[in-house]
């Protein structure tokens, strides 16, 4: 093509004037003043060329050359303004493409490095983007694919993309609780009875909580599966694996604590994650709603939201989450847990966290105030949030 460069006039100068400001590297000139020619290349526009140049790795010269004419066609396409796709004969280019890039790189699908061309690569791992979320793999960004692209957290990276399908499921799900299957875990059972002060043991105390959760889950219309019965106490590896088989939406593990000193008391919740990279945000979303439910319903100390590679929360392909309960070592925690009206307000807070969860923070009850009948009342009556 020809060079443009200052003094220049013509329809492409306008074209590349046109293009410039749309970047918001030139100001919109006032054609109002007689003086003002859209088509003439004048310093103004010499120094917008300079300024995008720069900006985009180019050589800072103010002349319009072949490479900085593409740029400057490539930077008008921003990712959603146009179906994009594999052509063989005419590449797709575009700060779309790159956008979609760089999206799927942080995914951990390896599109290649992110260049700004739709080519063989970047169709590969737009179809297993696609794949692994359940789209027909056809390799063409179009709007549902940019919509399933935007759903997805930022905070997971680095190759576990069924961490990110955690996601994409809880979204799917809906809102109601009718027909969710939830694996049930008491921490312990049968010869390993966990933490006993006197005659109270963990597996006691763990156990009735199950059954009360498991009872509202079953009014409220939910599968509840309590992952092994009180003469078990099968090994976390295993428990994890039941919960797979049974397809289960969420496992809750609940356990009570224990401590050398009696001072020590109250609740923390634990969902999937190294501490430094990949993270369960579903089961983060998870623990955090049944942590400040119980918070709010107890007067248990804050001892925070933790995330742990455990078996039970690593194995797990689905969002997984374990409550200590308090501190059984502790004589406020153990009087609590104690008292059976104590272990009703426990189960009624886990389960309209669960609720919480599939109401994907679309819920006016503030927390602690959600109750177990206006749960009934929701999953009969019009669901909220859908
Ligand atoms: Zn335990």
């Amino acid at each position: 093509m020809q060079l443009l460069s200052r003094g220049d006039t013509g329809p492409a100068v306008a074209e590349v004037r046109a293009a410039l400001e749309e970047l918001k590297l030139l100001e919109p000139a006032d054609a109002a003043l007689s003086v003002f020619d859209p088509a003439l290349f004048d310093s103004a526009l010499e120094d917008a060329v300079r300024a995008f140049q720069q900006n985009r790795g180019l050589i800072t010269d103010g002349i319009v050359g072949s490479a900085t004419y593409r740029a400057l066609r490539d930077a008008r396409w921003s990712l959603g303004d146009r179906m994009l796709c594999l052509q063989t004969t005419n590449m797709m280019t575009g700060d779309d493409v790159f956008a979609l890039q760089e999206r799927l790189l942080e995914l951990g699908y390896d599109s290649g490095r992110a260049d700004g061309a739709f080519g063989r690569q970047t169709e590969q791992a737009l179809r297993s983007f696609q794949r692994d979320y359940g789209m027909a793999p056809d390799g063409m960004c179009g709007p549902r694919t940019l919509r399933h692209l935007g759903y997805l957290g930022r905070k997971v990276t680095g190759g576990r993309p069924g961490l990110l399908r955690e996601q994409e499921r809880l979204h799917r799900a809906g809102p109601r609780l009718t027909g969710k299957r939830i694996v049930i875990d008491p921490g312990h059972g049968g010869d390993t009875p966990g933490v006993r002060v006197g005659d109270v043991t963990e597996a006691d105390l763990v156990s009735d909580i199950a059954r009360r959760l498991e009872g509202r889950m079953a009014a409220a219309g939910m599968e509840a599966l309590l992952s092994h019965g009180p003469q078990d106490c099968p090994s976390d590896a295993e428990r994890a694996g039941f919960a797979n088989t049974a397809g289960a939406d969420v496992v809750l593990s609940l356990h009570v604590d224990a401590n050398a000193s009696t001072a020590a008391n109250g609740l923390s919740a634990f969902h999937f994650g190294t501490g430094t990279g990949a993270t369960s945000t579903v089961g983060e979303a998870l623990a955090g709603y049944i942590h400040r439910e119980l918070l709010a319903r107890t007067r248990m100390l804050d001892c925070g939201v933790h995330p742990r590679p455990w078996e039970l929360l690593r194995l797990t392909r689905m969002p997984a989450v374990r409550v200590e309960i308090g501190y059984l070592t502790n004589d406020s925690d153990r009087a609590a847990l104690l008292d059976p009206a104590f272990r009703d307000v426990v189960a009624e807070g886990i389960l309209v966290a669960v609720k919480r969860l599939y109401l994907l923070g679309q819920n006016d009850k503030p927390t602690g105030t959600f109750t177990f009948s206006d749960i009934l009342q929701r999953e009969e009556g019009s669901p909220i949030g859908a």
